[in-house]
């Protein structure tokens, strides 16, 4: 039976997943994603996922006939390669990815998208979504992957709909992992978020060490203190909760989706008080159809899923192209 390779290059974790034509999966893998040092760390460790999960699935990475890759970006698709990860320390440089991959599996057919955009695929795929979709994920950082008119949208090499940098904030915004300001990524992304809450805070009492800089804090405190009751970590989640309403709309008005499927850790570990102020506040910032927005990525696997389903389907996501 001819064996698929998916693999997620996520800011902080590497995926790798072994499956059939229909997706089913037999064989994983997962392990953290190197700070570095350099961009052949990172590639060395996705390489050593592929063969673990290889080896899960009983099959030699030689007689992978197909792969699909969802990485952080930005992407140079011509070249097949991560370049400068914005969600990575500086200095990583270049992480070659499909070039390490074909010498590894002997084969070609290789496909590399951004991976909300793998994301989305793996939305049509697995999914019911038959119709236009976006996939939202929210994770170290903010990323957008969508399906429209029937095509998985990659764009200039493989960075479209990277709409985590989309402008929230005009003005003197918070900066950017990209060296923008200002941007959805900026105040949402989990990186960013206890950041955000130490320039939110105003003295008021609360359980988070905000007014200790170096105290180590990050997203799921703030979160978890405001499960706990805790009133600035509410107005910390609340605040979140505006913003990426705004960031949602703008893809709503770019893309046009029946469905805005949302996923990442931060959704996956507080999906009401994520979902929730989306769902609220999306009416009152869309202009034309509110689609429905739903839970995406419980498990947190989809989007090594929907790179599996890259690799079967060719790139597209498309079930008919199985
Ligand atoms: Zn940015």
């Amino acid at each position: 039976m001819p064996a698929y390779l998916g693999v997620d290059l996520g800011a902080t974790t590497i995926r790798a997943a072994v499956g059939d034509r229909a997706g089913r999966v037999s064989g994983a893998h997962r392990s953290r994603t190197p700070r570095g040092p350099t961009g052949v760390a990172v590639t060395e460790a996705v390489l050593d996922g592929v063969r673990e999960a290889c080896a899960d699935a009983g099959v030699a990475p030689a007689a992978v006939v197909g792969a699909g890759v969802g990485a952080i970006g930005p992407l140079d698709r011509d070249a097949g390669d991560v370049v400068d990860p914005s969600n990575l320390p500086a200095g990583v440089g270049r992480v070659p990815l499909v070039g390490p991959l074909r010498t590894l599996l002997s084969t070609d057919r290789i496909t590399l998208h951004n991976d909300a955009t793998a994301g989305a695929i793996g939305e049509r795929f697995f999914g019911d979504s038959t119709g236009n979709l976006v996939y939202l994920t929210l994770s170290t950082g903010v990323g957008a992957g969508a399906v429209v008119d029937g095509h998985a949208l990659d764009g200039w090499q493989g960075n479209a709909a990277e709409i985590g940098h989309v402008t929230v904030d005009p003005g003197d915004g918070r900066a950017c992992g990209c060296g923008g300001r200002g941007h959805w990524e900026a105040y949402c992304g989990g990186a960013n978020v206890p950041g955000y809450a130490r320039d939110l805070y105003d003295g008021e009492p609360t359980a988070l060490p905000v007014a200790e800089a170096d105290a180590r804090l990050d997203a799921a405190d703030v979160f978890d203190a405001d499960a706990a009751g805790d009133d600035f970590a509410t107005r910390v989640v609340d605040r979140l909760g505006r913003w990426n309403a705004l960031g949602v709309a703008a893809a709503v008005h770019a893309f046009a989706p029946q469905v805005v499927a949302v996923g990442g850790g931060i959704t996956r570990n507080n999906p009401e008080r994520v979902l929730g102020p989306i769902r609220e506040r999306l009416p009152e910032h869309v202009a034309t159809t509110v689609p429905e927005v739903r839970l995406a990525d419980e498990d947190g696997d989809a989007v090594v899923k929907g790179a599996l389903a890259s690799a079967i389907t060719g790139g597209t996501g498309d079930p008919a192209d199985r």
